[in-house]
């Protein structure tokens, strides 16, 4: 696996391989992988010749410092992960690679109401972030392909809604979000959890489910308090617990069978923020 932390580097040898007539498939991550990174570098091998990772902990999404203090780094076993799943590059940059001109006075996006919902409303400027970064990468990488996680479901519509309005021709590939086996959502943060947090943070998936499994049953409003009783008497503090429509993140009071819905939820481990999400079988 050929490794660089500069971009001219990586736009060399990925000149190469486009002249040559490779497609290019990019997962971006912020590291500390896991299965489910692993699983977005699986499906680009399915597609695409070449195969570039991006590992960055960008400092722009984090509206908690202490989160971003926090956040695991994990690069020697990354980078054995990323090889052995067979992975062809892998971008390590810096943030003055990333960011030459500062962190301050960044370009902003306009996402419109899917900003304002849900992680959106909850952590102002992440979604900024995640758009300052995607777009350096994309203009770096300028992939045929891109992959991304369902995990980060609302994340997926503000990326759409990046490649779209900066047009981008490279087509997006959403991956189901991998699970540890009973169900928690696999996640870098998951690393922060004490073990007795881990074993009520299954609960989130356990909640999801019920939400779907009562589709047509009883009202939303009544399983949604159902689930924050549930989690609020294990210790985990519930952050939202909603229902959207899956194409356009518009909340939903109650279920509404001629809709495409998702299950969206947030929940806090102590100072860990976990989220997960279900797109609801009609
Ligand atoms: P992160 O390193 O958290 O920024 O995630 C990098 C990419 O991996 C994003 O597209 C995430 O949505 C995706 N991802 C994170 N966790 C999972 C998971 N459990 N299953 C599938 N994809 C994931």
């Amino acid at each position: 696996m050929y490794i660089t932390k500069q971009k001219s580097d990586l736009i060399q040898l990925l000149t190469g391989y486009k002249n040559e007539g490779d497609s290019i498939g990019f997962v971006p991550t912020m590291g500390a992988l896991h299965a489910g990174h692993i699983s977005l570098i699986e499906e680009a091998e399915k597609k695409n010749a070449k195969v570039v990772a991006s590992v960055f902990v960008n400092p722009t999404q984090f509206n908690d410092p202490k989160d971003f203090e926090k956040y695991p780094i994990t690069i020697e076993k990354d980078i054995q992960m990323l090889a052995k799943a067979g992975c062809d590059m892998l971008f390590l940059p810096s943030v003055s690679e990333m960011y030459p001109e500062g962190l301050s006075d960044l370009e902003t996006y306009d996402f419109g109401f899917l900003e304002t919902v849900l992680d959106g409303a909850a952590r102002p400027g992440h979604f900024q972030g995640v758009g300052q970064v995607v777009s350096r990468l994309m203009e770096i990488v300028q992939p045929d392909d891109l992959y991304l996680g369902q995990k980060d479901f609302q994340q997926c519509l503000i990326i759409s809604e990046l490649v779209k309005q900066k047009g981008y021709k490279a087509q997006l590939n959403y991956v189901p979000t991998k699970r540890e086996p009973d169900g928690l959502a696999m996640s870098s943060r998951n690393k922060r959890l004490t073990d007795k947090q881990r074993a009520t943070a299954s609960l989130i998936y356990q909640c999801l489910i019920s939400i779907e499994a009562q589709n047509g049953q009883k009202p939303f409003s009544i399983v949604q308090k159902e689930c924050q009783d549930i989690m609020m008497d294990k210790g985990l503090r519930p952050d939202y617990i909603m229902l959207a429509n899956a194409e356009t993140l518009e909340l939903l009071e109650d279920y509404d069978a001629s809709k495409k819905m998702v299950a969206l939820l947030a929940a806090y481990a102590g100072d860990v923020r976990l989220i997960d999400n279900l797109i609801l079988k009609k």
